[in-house]
């Protein structure tokens, strides 16, 4: 069993879809291991998002992570990467498969639902900068 982090994004959580998304989570073979819900700083989106800084969206982005609150998730299951961003689909949902969570419920590329980890090293980092090592015991 390895872990991810999942962001179910601001957009989802105000269009009421938080929990048909963590259905779909737990119903993937998840398991929650922790849980939170918060409003991003403006630093924090800066910083989770460090990695695109040049890039033209980077603005609009940490505009749209920070317009209302998220729910940050550790979540468990072998393979837990790859099956999240499997589940998750494409980042821009005209390219996401059938069945997926963004070509279920995301409107445009930015405003996409759902974030999770590229690679297990991404992961561990980005699991501790929401949570504490005692969240994820
Ligand atoms: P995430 O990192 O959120 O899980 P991802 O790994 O599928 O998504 P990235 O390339 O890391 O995609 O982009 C991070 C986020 O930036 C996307 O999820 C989306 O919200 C936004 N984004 C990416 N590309 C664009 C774009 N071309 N225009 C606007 N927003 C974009
Ligand atoms: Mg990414």
């Amino acid at each position: 069993m390895d872990r991810t982090f999942a962001i179910i994004k601001p957009d989802a959580v105000a269009a009421g879809q938080a929990g048909q998304i963590l259905g779909a989570i737990e119903a993937g073979g998840f398991i929650v291991r922790a849980m939170r819900m918060l409003k991003m700083s403006r630093t924090q989106a800066e910083g989770f998002y460090g990695v695109h800084r040049e890039r033209p969206f980077f603005g609009s982005l940490v505009n749209f992570m920070t317009e209302g609150p998220v729910v940050v998730l550790a979540l468990e299951r072998e393979n837990a990467v790859k099956a999240w961003r499997d589940l998750m689909g494409a980042t821009n949902p005209a390219n996401a498969a059938e069945g997926t969570i963004r070509k279920r419920f995301a409107a445009s590329v930015e405003r996409n639902c759902v974030h999770g980890s590229d690679a297990p090293e991404t992961a561990a980092v980005e699991l501790t900068f929401f949570f504490s090592a005692s969240d994820l015991l």
